[in-house]
């Protein structure tokens, strides 16, 4: 098998992963660039492949199968939280065990653990039989990959393999909230504040300070182009027009549904880039449900 070939052989994505190799995974928010949890040497390579940095603590993905008190201590809130959105778009920090290593939590006593809901990444992590990281499969700081052609233009060789799984259906990252005293959301994602407040019988807040979950950085998920962010038709109408006169290459950014403009958010930015695209006009979708996810997503890109 040649370096960053792309194929469909979960039984071989299985094999490398199991012999400490890194791969290109789907899952149902973006693709994955992952390794076996286990595995420090593989675990380093991921950090380097992205030049992440190696404090930026790395989520655990488990099959629907897997025994989850051998990975985290799940309160009442996780455990309810895990019953009603997993397998899903949802990440828990919670305690970690004693099974969880040092290189996968930044020598933090917490663990972040998800549950994709993805046919592949199901069958995949089901061979594998233990906890794997994916981080996304891009550089540090760039745009996420949602189609298995994305993770080759980004990483092609530096992978061992890119398992194809189609588009990825949700296209932003996992909602992440920390069950550890009072359920607190880290990172807003397509399951929405409401979603969980409704499981959990409460309101909440949002923290994502750099102290609860360090990487959540104010600017990420950032193409080439300027990304110019308003937040009326009109606006982006008038923006438009302003720059196309000037001579700049623009594009705008919106979509009738959040669904849509959630799933189709990433592969916009890098089409931009692609062709020659220098300003990304976007309009910012309502802040609520799924809207506060691609706001915040589309902040960061603008920094
Ligand atoms: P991703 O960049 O999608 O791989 O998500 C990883 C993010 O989850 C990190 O940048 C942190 O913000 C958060 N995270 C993961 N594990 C932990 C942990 N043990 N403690 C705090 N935050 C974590
Ligand atoms: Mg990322």
């Amino acid at each position: 098998m040649s370096s960053g070939e792309i194929g469909s052989d979960i039984r071989q994505a299985a094999t490398l992963l199991r012999d400490g190799g890194v791969i290109g995974m789907p899952t149902e928010t973006v693709y994955g660039l992952a390794a076996l949890a286990s595995d420090e040497e593989a675990v380093r390579r991921v950090f380097d492949i992205k030049g992440r940095p190696y404090n930026h603590p790395l989520i655990v993905h488990l099959s629907p199968t897997e025994d989850l008190s051998q990975w985290g201590h799940f309160n009442s809130d996780a455990t309810a939280l895990a019953q009603a959105f997993w397998p899903g778009p949802l990440t828990l920090l919670v305690p970690r065990t004693a099974r969880v290593s040092d290189w996968v939590t930044g020598g933090r006593d917490t663990v972040a653990i998800r549950v994709p809901n993805h046919p592949v990444a199901e069958s995949l992590l089901e061979l594998v039989s233990d906890g794997v990281v994916a981080p996304s499969a891009n550089l540090f700081g760039k745009v996420s990959p949602t189609e298995a052609k994305h993770v080759f233009n980004d990483l092609g060789k530096l992978v061992d393999y890119i398992l194809d799984g189609g588009s990825s259906e949700h296209g932003v990252e996992s909602t992440i909230v920390e069950c550890i005293d009072t359920p607190t959301i880290l990172r807003p994602g397509s399951i929405s504040k409401d979603d969980i407040e409704a499981v959990l019988h409460i309101s909440m807040q949002a923290d994502t300070g750099e102290s609860r979950a360090p990487g959540m950085l104010t600017s990420h998920y950032a193409p080439n182009a300027r990304v110019v962010l308003v937040e009326t038709i009109e606006e982006l109408r008038s923006q438009i027009s302003e720059l196309s006169i000037s001579g700049t290459r623009c594009i705008s950014l919106h979509f009738d549904s959040v669904q849509e403009y959630a799933f189709r958010l990433y592969a916009s930015l890098r089409q931009a880039d692609e062709t020659g695209v220098t300003v990304v006009v976007a309009l910012l979708p309502p802040d609520q449900g799924l809207g506060v996810a691609i706001r915040d997503r589309l902040r960061k890109a603008s920094h």
